[in-house]
């Protein structure tokens, strides 16, 4: 076993605190990675917290990993020691089901093994993720990264990254279209670049008006402020997609009185009950649709990744210290973030304490 430093939630109450766990030695088609950058999204958040009632503990939250592979088993092919590599929200699914055959392994029908927060395959034994030193992953569900991209911007691509692309992409969002995405955050912000770079005119809508002039460098064509019942009615009917982002209840009502004839809404954010209810009238008059979208299968995962390095996008980051973790959840509560916190894992390497 290899034994590995991290942080965990003793439970949904509880700061995270250093932990000492083990993770098994690589089997033939492991890579081992020496993290060295995870991102914190916010379902890590939900998810130590118990927002989603199904969280198991203790938890080593992290789901946006970056690293170098310092091992890999026998049969391992696609990566070697020494390159960089990204895993992100999923380590393992049943390889059998039509989701899985068909590249879409998020949505195996005998449920994905998520990186954290989730039991091995026939095991009891948690899963572990990225707040920590080392991981251990087979190599389907690891992502190989060019050595030319700013690594530490490459972490959220990861869940943010691919949570935003793999929507867009299925919905044919490009050129000629006017495309809304809603909440600028770590994945609202990762959904203005790659809207952008689809070739879409996109239109930032947010609760904030003040991030109105960072939307714009990030590539928002206008600034949305959902707020303003005026400025909302004058972009009635006028959109043909809308991306959804906000993670908490919230009146979905007055965004599909933006969408369209026949256009979808696609909530990526919020897991838990609509709250107020969806009025069903309003699908119905313009044949709207709501729709929903998790992240995206590791074939496309990597299409994303490559799609970043041939358009230079990266996210936009804070790097935090590990001591600092609850610290920055705090600030992501309060939507105080620009626009994803980013963990340097060298500060648990130097760090006797932990
Ligand atoms: P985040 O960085 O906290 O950003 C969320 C943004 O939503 C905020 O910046 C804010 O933008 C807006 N917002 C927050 N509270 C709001 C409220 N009460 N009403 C309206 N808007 C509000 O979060 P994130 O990391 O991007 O994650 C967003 C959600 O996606 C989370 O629920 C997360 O769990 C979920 N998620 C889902 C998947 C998936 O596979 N479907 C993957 C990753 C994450 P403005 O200030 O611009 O309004
Ligand atoms: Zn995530
Ligand atoms: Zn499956």
């Amino acid at each position: 076993m290899i034994e590995v430093r991290g942080y965990s939630a003793p439970n949904a109450h509880s700061p995270l605190a250093p932990f000492k766990f083990e993770r098994r030695e690589p089997g033939p088609r492991d890579v081992q990675i020496e993290i060295l950058y995870c991102g914190i999204c916010h379902s890590d958040l939900h998810q130590t917290r118990n927002d989603w009632s199904n969280s198991l503990y203790p938890m080593v939250p992290g789901h946006e990993i970056v690293g170098r592979v310092v091992r890999v088993g026998a049969e391992v092919r696609k990566l070697k020691a020494g390159d960089l590599a990204g895993v992100g929200c999923m380590v393992d699914s049943c390889r059998q089901c039509s989701a899985c055959k068909e590249h879409m392994e998020q949505y195996c029908e005998q449920v994905a093994t998520w990186t954290y927060n989730s039991k091995e395959r026939g095991s009891e034994q948690l899963t572990f993720g990225g707040y920590s030193e080392q991981i251990v992953v087979d190599e389907h569900f690891v992502v190989s990264i060019p050595a030319t991209v700013d690594l530490k911007g490459v972490a959220p691509l990861l869940c943010a990254g691919i949570t935003t692309y793999s929507p867009l992409r299925h919905w044919h969002v490009g050129a000629g279209q006017k495309v809304g995405v809603i909440g600028l955050g770590g994945l609202g912000h990762m959904g203005v670049k790659f809207a952008k770079a689809l070739g879409a005119k996109v239109v930032m809508i947010t609760t904030s008006p003040e991030k109105g002039k960072d939307a714009r460098r990030l590539g928002a064509d206008e600034v949305l402020v959902s707020r303003d019942a005026a400025a909302m009615a004058q972009h009635a009917a006028s959109f043909d997609f809308l991306l959804n982002t906000i993670p908490v209840a919230h009146d979905v009502n007055p965004y599909l009185a933006l969408l369209k004839r026949d256009k979808a809404m696609v909530l990526v954010g919020l897991l838990t009950p609509l709250e107020p209810p969806l009025q069903g009238g309003n699908l119905i008059f313009g044949r709207k649709s709501l729709s929903g979208s998790a992240i995206g299968g590791m074939e496309e995962t990597q299409e994303m990744i490559d799609f970043c390095a041939k358009h230079n996008i990266v996210s936009d980051v804070e790097m935090v210290p590990i001591q600092a973790v609850n610290a920055a959840y705090e600030r992501l509560v309060k939507n105080d973030v620009k626009y994803r916190f980013v963990i340097d894992m060298k500060s648990l390497k130097d760090d006797p304490g932990a």
